[in-house]
Order: structure tokens, then C-alpha cells, then sequence
């Protein structure tokens, strides 16, 4: 790494946000080029599809589509990184987004200010002398437009101190800068959504294992998780879902039967072991005496309900060739056992969110 710039009091300590993809490590690399100290933060905001993958443990899947990147980039770089978990502050900022959603169900330039407001906090707690991330300006519509960047350093609080290193040069020089703690000529320009220049730079420092950024890692982003989000707010009052209820978006096949009812079906025993961890206050269907899939009930079921839902659970259970299935039905020691045919593909299409 190269030398600090004369002039700096001392050690300079930077604290990052840390995603592990290739921008945040290339904004990361450029601050070490310059001599100065980096921690990483990496957030746990529930919604990771390499933690989900993680969780889910299924035996066939790429190992390194289960490990933490941020800790994988910390330990590339040779720099410390802290996992951060969100939690329920998380939780409710994803419900209740100031700023609105983009096209699925990613709130990111609310996400932008909580990390970010997070690590300014980090930052008075345990040192440090500015915030940096790997934004690029320009690459996301949502967050990272030259407003947008504006919008989200004002509101964190941080005004000054959060130094985009990728894109500084076209931004207007932050108090480090000015205070020759960083070396603006050491920053870079980059902007606009091509990844080609971050790619060559990559090439250039030896940075090749990063996750692929179409692969996509949070499931706020994905369409088919956002189609069960919207589906859940439009049924629920923001302030009443639980968490555990957002968890379960990201297994299984989901279908709503009424304003009130909708359920969730296990796509494999992986399935039906996470939904198995969760004590939840409905009913569970399940077929008897063969391969089944859990069926888990969120609203109460009358009886009508009841005898489609277990129409549904038979369809996907190892019997679904047979005219009649019997279904159990258990709900606080309580069991029902329903005889039901399988039912047909056409009418489960219609519930299907
Ligand atoms: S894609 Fe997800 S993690 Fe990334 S900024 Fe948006 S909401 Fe946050």
C-alpha cells in the first residue's frame, strides 16, 4: 500500500460499509492504497439470500453461494469487518419506508440511511474519522443519483464526513479532502451503470472473487419476494406484521384464499424443517403416510377453507396421483383428519401470489 499524505495528524481511520461486492471492496482498496486504517461494517438485515441459503443448508448448494461476503471481502483485503445486525428497527423501516419503495420491495434509499446512520454511530462510538461506502453515482435510479447521495448524507446526519471514494471526483470535496486526511487526486471518477471500469480496476488489484452483481443478494429486491410483500401489507397493517411472518416471505409457495387466510406450502424437506422452527399460532396440514410438505395457515380457516387447504397440501405431496388423500390438520394439540382430492392445478393457479 502506498504511503499516508503529508500532513495527516496520524493514523486516519475510515469505517465502511462492507457489502462484499465489488464496489464496496474497491472503495475499500482505495482508501488502503492511500495508508489509511479501514473497518468494515457488514449489515444482518434478514432479507441476505446468501444468510436464507445459509439457514436452509441444502446439501446440493455452491458453498460459496452461502458465505458471509463481507467477511470473505475483510478477509481479502486483510481488514476487520463487524457484522451489524439490523434487527426490528430493520424490520419496521422495511414496512414503513420514509422514502418510498423501488420497483420491488427495496426501500434503498431508506436502507442507505440506516446503514449509513449506523456507521456514523459506530464511528463515535469506537473511533474513527469519516464514513465511506462503495456508491456510484449514477449506477442505481433509486439511490444513487446525485439528489439521492445529497439527500442521504444530509439525513444521516454525517454532512461532510461520507466519502464516496469511487465517484468523489465528481462530487464536491468532503472534510477529509479538504483537510488532507485523504488525497483527492488518490479517489476515483466513476459513474453510470456499466461495471466495466470497476471490473478493470478489479483485474488490476487482484480482486476476482466477488459475488456477480445480476446475480442479485437481497430478497427487498426480488420480484417474486416483493409479490408476497405487497401481497402481506395490502392484507395487514404495517404496524401489526411480525417478524416472523416477513422470514416466511422467503420460503415455500405462497397462495392467499381470502382477505383473511393465506398459506404457505413447503417446497422440500428443507423447507419443512426451517418451517418447523417456527412456533406460530395457526394450523399445519400436512398428508399422512407419505412424502407431504408443511402447510403452514396464517388467519383462521373456516371450513370450506380448511377442506382447500388440504386439497392444496395433497397436491404437492408424494399421493397426488390417488382420487382421495387424507390430510391432518393440527393446531394446539388439537388433530382433524380431512379425506380430500388432490386438487387441480387450474383452480390452485388462481390463489397463487
Ligand atoms: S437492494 Fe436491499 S440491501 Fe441494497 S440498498 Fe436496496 S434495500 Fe438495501
Amino acid at each position: 500500500m502506498n504511503a499516508a499524505p503529508e500532513g495527516r495528524p496520524g493514523p486516519i481511520k475510515a469505517i465502511g460499509l462492507m457489502s462484499g461486492g465489488l464496489d464496496s471492496t474497491l472503495a475499500a482498496r482505495v482508501l488502503l492504497e492511500q495508508g489509511i486504517e479501514v473497518t468494515g461494517l457488514h449489515y444482518s438485515t434478514g432479507f441476505c439470500m446468501n444468510d436464507h441459503r445459509r439457514a436452509m443448508a441444502r446439501p446440493e448448494e455452491d458453498p460459496k453461494r452461502m458465505r458471509n461476503e463481507g467477511l470473505r471481502a475483510g478477509a481479502d483485503l486483510g481488514i476487520p469487518i463487524e457484522i451489524l445486525d439490523a434487527g426490528e428497527a430493520y424490520m419496521k423501516m422495511v414496512l414503513n419506508p420514509k422514502h418510498g419503495y423501488g420497483k420491488r420491495a427495496n426501500p434503498c434509499i431508506d436502507c442507505r440511511i440506516f446503514m449509513i446512520h449506523g456507521a456514523a454511530e459506530y464511528m463515535r462510538e469506537h473511533g474513527g474519522h469519516f464514513v465511506f461506502t462503495g456508491e456510484v453515482l449514477g449506477q442505481r435510479p433509486m439511490s444513487q443519483h446525485m439528489q439521492a447521495l445529497r439527500m442521504i448524507e444530509k439525513e444521516c446526519g454525517i454532512e461532510g464526513y461520507l466519502l464516496r471514494p469511487l465517484s468523489a471526483r465528481h462530487l464536491p470535496p468532503t472534510i477529509p479532502e479538504q483537510l488532507g486526511w485523504v488525497d483527492r487526486e488518490g479517489l476515483l471518477g466513476l459513474s453510470g451503470r456499466s461495471r466495466r471500469d470497476q471490473m478493470a480496476l478489479g483485474e488490476k488489484w487482484g480482486i476476482a472473487d466477488y459475488p456477480q452483481p445480476s446475480g442479485g443478494c437481497c430478497y427487498l429486491a426480488d420480484e417474486s419476494f416483493a409479490r408476497r410483500f405487497h401481497d402481506k401489507r395490502l392484507h395487514a397493517e404495517p404496524d401489526r406484521i411480525r417478524r416472523d411472518e416477513m422470514i416466511l416471505l422467503k420460503v415455500g409457495r405462497h397462495f392467499r384464499l381470502s382477505d383473511a387466510v393465506k398459506i404457505i406450502v413447503a417446497r422440500d424437506e428443507s423447507e419443512n424443517q426451517f418451517l418447523a422452527r417456527f412456533d406460530l399460532p395457526g394450523w399445519r396440514f400436512e398428508a399422512l403416510r407419505c412424502g407431504s410438505p408443511i402447510t403452514v395457515v396464517e388467519g383462521d380457516p373456516d371450513e370450506n377453507l380448511k377442506i382447500l387447504i388440504a386439497s392444496i397440501t395433497a397436491r404437492y405431496s408424494d399421493r397426488r396421483g390417488e382420487s382421495l388423500v387424507e390430510v391432518a390438520a393440527r393446531r394446539d394439540g388439537r388433530e382433524e383428519v380431512l379425506i380430500v382430492p388432490p386438487v387441480a392445478d387450474q383452480v390452485l393457479e388462481a390463489y397463487r401470489i
